[in-house]
């Protein structure tokens, strides 16, 4: 089972991958936080990326579809695994499907009104150390600037400054309507309500999980 998550930058992708994986076992495979961890660690392959991120560009089909390649090669994704920020476009589209096409496929969109996604990834920041997420409105840490987790010091991305979140937004509509066209021919493709809680949320991809995979997936655990 292959979960595919599509959503503007900002629409809570990255949470509810983190729930969905939770739930039903299956590892959260985004490609952001892969780039991310290369950008920190300074490898080759986060050099390259660099620029591109902190523009709001996408980096290199190639480069993120070997990454993608590699880690679904991995025994923990036997099962299924879920995607998050991965396929950006349609010829990412063409490269997953080359790269393993055994996995039955459910795709959400999850959608949220455009000056809902800037007012939240402007005020998003991320602990510098153990990359917790916190908004500086809805959900702030007890001390202002402090990690309540492990101490770190909160930080803004560099791609969650409003003309970067413009692009990214801009990018994401160029990009879009191919990739969902072609899952909505496939009969996959579902549109999610991304306002709310994230447990509601949640709750209206669960549904429609055990709805389609009932007789697949091992029951939910609590
Ligand atoms: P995200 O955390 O998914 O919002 O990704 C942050 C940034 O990483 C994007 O703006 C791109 O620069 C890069 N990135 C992540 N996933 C991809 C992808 N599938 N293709 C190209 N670039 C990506």
């Amino acid at each position: 089972m292959r979960v595919i998550l599509l959503g503007p930058p900002g629409s809570g992708k990255g949470t509810q991958g983190e729930m969905i994986a939770k739930k039903f076992h299956l590892p959260r495979i985004s490609t952001g936080d892969i780039l991310r961890e290369a950008i920190k660690k300074e490898t080759p392959l986060g050099l390259a990326a660099k620029a591109e991120m902190s523009a709001g560009h996408l980096v290199n089909d190639e480069i993120v579809a070997s990454l993608v390649a590699e880690r679904i090669k991995k025994a923990d994704c036997k099962q299924g695994y879920i995607l998050d920020g991965f396929p950006r476009n349609i010829n990412q589209v063409r490269l997953l499907e080359k790269m393993d096409n055994s996995q039955e496929e459910i795709v959400f969109e999850i959608s949220v009104p455009e000056e809902v996604i800037l007012d939240r990834l402007t005020s998003r920041r991320i602990c510098s150390s153990c990359g917790a997420v916190y908004n500086i409105i809805t959900s702030p840490p007890q001390r202002p600037g402090i990690c309540d987790l492990c101490g770190g010091s909160l930080i803004q991305r560099d791609d969650d400054r409003a003309e970067v979140v413009r692009e990214r937004l801009r990018v994401y509509e160029a990009e879009i309507k191919e990739i969902i066209d072609h899952y909505k021919e496939k009969g996959v493709f579902y549109r999610i309500n991304g306002q709310g809680t994230f447990e509601e949320v949640f709750q209206r991809i669960e549904s429609l999980l055990v709805l389609k995979f009932k007789t697949k997936i091992n029951q939910p655990k609590e």
